[in-house]
């Protein structure tokens, strides 16, 4: 067996300074530090906090008068917001700088009386925050077939922003049908898909046609993590979105199968190290590192922190 481990892969830039804000505020403010939501949508990165007495809420009653909350990389709503100042707590604020510069299109956009079209997954933290900005002016689209269904008067003003996760290609059929019902309609200044996701994607692309098998290590409710599977088997190869090792079956391979290896972006990369370590167990599998793009990108700490640690 061969396995070949792809590059980019595992922790952005924004779960890396999300990761290490919250180990930093249980080292300077003490446990329990409340996190609004998952800190980020991996299972064992959740579970390590929660053990170093991080408590995950899903609602802003469920955190005490003035003690530390952290909002998650995925950002949170003017109204989230709000409930905290309300109950004066102290907010750490996680949120990925590449979030929070769709938020503020967002707002922009509003204030310029556009309604806003947002291309994105129902029920995602991130599409709930960036919605949260101006609840009246969002219409939210999953597919083609939701943009054919929209409605607008004649002379309205139209923009697209996009969730920061999706897939490059499902965003672009969406993109292009939006332009050719609406073809006013305008996007974002830059594109809101980020580095990461369309790094760790078109590593994907490029690799999987050589390999048998997909490992995609991430948790299911990971959206750049379902993204890069679908990804490897729109190219026709069997994909397994997996936490880690112990959900590998071994009907899955045959001895002298290629097998690549990636993960999403909120993936550590201790998961893949298992991963790894079982397949060359099992089967005596080689490695080749295959790296199809260099990533340069650091996201400093919260000023909340910044100004504590100088
Ligand atoms: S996946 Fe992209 S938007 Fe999300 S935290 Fe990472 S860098 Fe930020």
């Amino acid at each position: 067996m061969k396995i070949i481990l792809a590059s980019p892969r595992g922790f952005c830039a924004g779960v890396n300074m999300a990761i290490e804000t919250l180990e930093l505020s249980i080292r300077l403010f003490g446990t329990p530090v409340y996190v609004y939501h998952e800190i980020v949508h991996n299972k064992y990165v959740v579970e390590r906090f929660k053990q170093e007495g991080a408590v995950f809420v899903n609602s802003i009653d469920e955190v005490p008068n003035g003690a530390h909350l952290l909002y998650s990389a995925h950002g949170v709503s003017p109204e989230i917001r709000r409930q905290a100042t309300e109950r004066n707590l102290q907010i750490i604020d996680a949120t990925c700088p590449l979030v929070t510069k769709v938020h503020l299109e967002a707002v922009r956009f509003a204030k310029e009386r556009y309604k806003i079209i947002l291309i994105g997954h129902d029920g995602h933290d991130e599409v709930l925050g960036t919605m949260g900005e101006a609840p009246d002016a969002f219409t939210l689209v999953e597919s083609p077939e939701d943009v054919d269904r929209l409605q607008f008067p004649p002379g309205t003003r139209l923009c697209y922003l996009t969730q920061t996760t999706l897939s490059v290609d499902d965003a672009n059929r969406i993109i292009r049908r939006l332009k050719a019902r609406f073809p006013e309609i305008v996007g974002p200044p830059k594109e809101d898909i980020c580095y990461a996701t369309q790094n760790r994607q078109e590593a994907v692309r490029l690799l999987s046609p050589q390999a048998q098998v997909v490992l995609v290590l991430g948790s299911k409710n990971s959206s750049n993590s379902q993204r890069l599977a679908e990804l490897a088997r729109e190219s026709g190869v069997a994909a397994h979105l997996i936490d880690g090792a112990s959900d590998i079956d071994l009907s899955w391979f045959k001895p002298d199968d290629t097998v690549l290896v990636t993960a999403g972006a909120s993936a550590p990369e201790s998961v893949v190290a298992e991963c790894i370590e079982f397949l060359q167990t099992h089967y005596g599998a080689t490695v080749q590192s295959r790296s199809i793009r260099e990533e340069e990108v650091y996201f400093p700490l919260p000023k909340e922190l910044r100004v504590l640690v100088k």
